[in-house]
């Protein structure tokens, strides 16, 4: 069970248990930083109890992924699946999604409408309900009626980044799972699982994002976005020669960042070669002869000049 989940051991083991026991509470606080995986283990969960390929009951392998219930979960369209969250209640208010600032009791009446209702599966209802750390008192008041008297198979998940911010009233009926921030070696290897990053890009991205896959994929985007943008006003017009060593001066911090610029900027040369082959041929020889000189440990703020100076000379 939930082993397309990154580490969280202890938070697997817990959940895990009560499944195979057949003794899910009705609620849970999944408690940690963002981006650590409490939305995935919820959802995960929700297939887990849905899914009509692998019955939890019978089987401990966990959801199969590919019945309809767990296409229809992966997708947020299961009819018994109920997200409760900022998105929902500008919905249900019409307002604008920026204005949501608290989770009010609208929302909860709202969600204890459908939570009373008959499931329409005739099987598990799931809901998640994020961030719980945000809802206004009168809403947790609202809530906690229904933590007093839930119907059979409803379980209600509130994913929370604060213990401190959860009424005691509401904990206490809650069954709380801790969420660790993920070790840097396993957000490195996701990362280079999933985006295909350098190992070397890989632990450096892993080791500013805190532990969160959602930290690491914003700062890994970020740094692309500034070097493709920065190929792109390189290879778009003549630029002057102060312009270009400036921009050479930004990201000549240290060795790496300008090996990583390098690698995105071959990237995008050899694109730009399938179209214009004579244009770019000299440029990627150039780009492959400055990661040589990096490894020589010539330094990487000259380097850089001598390549965005040349590469700016080939645009007429
Ligand atoms: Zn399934």
């Amino acid at each position: 069970m939930f082993k397309d989940i990154i580490a969280q051991n202890k938070a697997k083991a817990i959940i895990s248990e009560q499944i195979k026991n057949n003794k899910i509470p009705h609620a849970y606080i999944f408690m940690g930083e963002d981006g650590i995986g409490k939305n995935t283990t919820a959802l995960e969960f929700a297939k887990i109890l849905n899914c009509t390929i692998n019955d939890y009951t019978k089987t401990d392998i966990g959801a199969c992924n590919h019945c309809i219930a767990c296409e229809q979960i992966n997708k947020r369209s299961y009819p018994d699946l109920h997200i409760i969250n900022f998105e929902k209640q500008a919905e249900i208010l019409e307002e604008d999604l920026d204005k949501q600032k608290t989770l009010k009791i609208d929302i909860i009446r709202y969600m204890q409408k459908k939570v009373y209702m008959k499931s329409a599966e005739g099987r598990w209802k799931v809901f998640i309900l994020e961030p719980a750390e945000k809802m206004t008192t009168a809403a947790a008041n609202c809530l906690l009626k229904t933590l007093e008297e839930p119907p059979e198979n409803t379980i209600i998940i509130l994913v929370a980044k604060h213990k401190e911010t959860i009424p005691i009233t509401i904990a206490s009926r809650s069954q709380t799972v801790f969420f660790q921030p993920l070790p840097s070696n396993e957000i490195a290897s996701y990362l280079q699982q999933q985006h295909s990053l350098s190992s070397e890009n890989a632990v450096k991205i892993a080791n500013m994002s805190d532990g969160s896959i959602e930290k690491a994929e914003m700062l890994m985007l970020n740094t692309q976005n500034e070097y493709s943008s920065l190929w792109t006003e390189l290879t778009g017009r003549k630029l002057a020669a102060a312009d270009i060593l400036s921009k050479s001066k930004q990201i000549s911090k240290d060795r790496k960042s300008v090996m990583e610029a390098i690698d995105i900027m071959t990237e995008s040369a050899v694109k730009n070669f399938r179209r214009e082959p004579d244009k770019y041929t000299d440029i990627i020889e150039k780009l492959l002869e400055s990661k040589k000189y990096l490894n020589q440990n010539i330094n990487p703020n000259t380097v850089l000049d001598d390549l965005f100076i040349y590469i700016n000379s080939k645009i007429k």
